[in-house]
């Protein structure tokens, strides 16, 4: 395998800050550019000076291409996608405002991010499991027999899992659910940013994510996208605002409804710009960046030190994940790591625990990572 767009991984270092050492965890969190960091700042500032509300109607301008930059990523326009805190608020918030009746049933892969099965658990909803094949991926010629006869309220799918490098066929499986009639919710924190997500248009009715994965926004942001279709049915609970009780909310569109009213604005401004960041990179060629890094890094880790590599290795997402010799314990390795300044994540089997049976080290380079730089992860972990 060789790195495509060269000038991109130039490009991206260049607009940060030095990393300490060997950053190969973008799937837990990114660096931000100078620029993001710089922005950020400047809005707290700018709030110290003019008043907090007063910086927020002057951002308006900048915050509303934010919401369009990320619909444009997802298929949808700025008055579908509402700024929320986080990927699990943006879940817990459209289940919350969404009138299932009682007894709903969710349909989701055995291989569904743990926090997610929770939410749905809190939320009421039955658990059905949808045909996967070996990889975990959705069956896409056992799908339309299946709805047709479970026939469940709503389908989700996480695009790119955060536990093992897998990708979704989302866009089939929404072609398959609007045939079937059946709302399709995607989580797309570990795909936005990473492969393409131009979703809304191809049978998903939802989609949400977080700002500091492969956006490289700031921490404690996210987004929520919702269809016009669904969005005017969703009933706005606290702390959505509902026209009913908070009039200033009549004017906004549905999906906007479920922004919270006080919120981290500098934060939103860093997504905003952060997602502009990605556009002006071109998202395809991100792509093609990650996809290759990630398949470099399984050819290259996999067998290292008896470490065995878990994804499928020609799957185009850079999200590696690597199952440790027998006595080997993961959280050490993880430590061990840090120590040498190579950051990577210890994922437990809380993240996906109908199908992880033991913790995985997680290795996720954004587009700026060499072949260097894995070849110290590859010699640490063979030491
Ligand atoms: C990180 C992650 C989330 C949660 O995102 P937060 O912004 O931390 O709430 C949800 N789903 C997947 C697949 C993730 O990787």
């Amino acid at each position: 395998v060789t790195l495509p767009h060269d000038d991109l991984a130039v490009a991206w270092r260049d607009a940060r800050l030095p990393t300490a050492g060997v950053h190969l965890d973008t799937a837990a969190c990114s660096r931000q550019s100078t620029r993001v960091l710089d922005a950020v700042a400047q809005h707290a500032r700018h709030e110290a000076e003019i008043g907090g509300y007063v910086a927020q109607v002057a951002a308006e301008p900048l915050l509303r291409q934010g919401r369009a930059a990320l619909g444009g990523l997802l298929g949808a326009t700025a008055d579908d996608v509402a700024f929320v805190e986080s990927a699990t608020v943006a879940l817990t918030l459209l289940l919350a405002c969404w009138p299932l009746g009682a007894g709903a049933t969710v349909a989701a892969v055995p291989g569904e991010w743990g926090p997610n099965l929770a939410a749905f658990a809190d939320r009421g909803l039955t658990l059905a499991t949808l045909p996967v094949d070996g990889a975990g991926r959705v069956d896409l010629e056992a799908l339309p027999g299946w709805l047709a006869s479970t026939r469940p309220d709503l389908v989700h799918v996480t695009v790119v899992s955060s536990h093992r490098g897998v990708l979704q066929p989302a866009a089939e499986v929404g072609s398959a659910c609007e045939q079937a009639g059946v709302p399709l919710v995607l989580d797309v924190a570990q795909a936005l940013g990473h492969v393409d997500c131009d979703l809304l248009t191809r049978g998903a009715d939802a989609a949400y994510g977080t700002s500091r994965k492969w956006l490289a926004g700031p921490r404690g942001v996210g987004f929520l996208a919702v269809r016009p279709g669904l969005a005017g049915q969703l009933v706005p609970v606290a702390p959505a605002a509902s026209p009913e009780r908070w009039p200033a909310a009549a004017g906004l569109p549905p999906a906007q409804r479920l922004e919270s009213a006080e919120a981290h604005v500098a934060g939103r401004l860093g997504l905003a710009l952060a997602a502009g960041e990605h556009l002006a990179a071109g998202p395809e060629r991100v792509r093609a960046r990650l996809a290759a890094l990630g398949r470099m890094a399984r050819g290259l880790l996999d067998g290292v030190g008896g470490w065995s590599v878990v994804d499928p290795p020609q799957e185009p997402v850079a999200v590696v994940t690597l199952a440790p010799p027998a006595g080997v314990t993961v959280a050490e390795t993880r430590a061990r790591l840090l120590t040498l300044g190579v950051v990577t994540t210890a994922a437990g089997p809380e993240r996906a625990p109908r199908e992880m049976t033991g913790p995985v080290l997680r290795v996720s380079p954004h587009v700026d990572a060499t072949v260097d730089d894995l070849e110290v992860l590859a010699a640490a972990l063979a030491a």
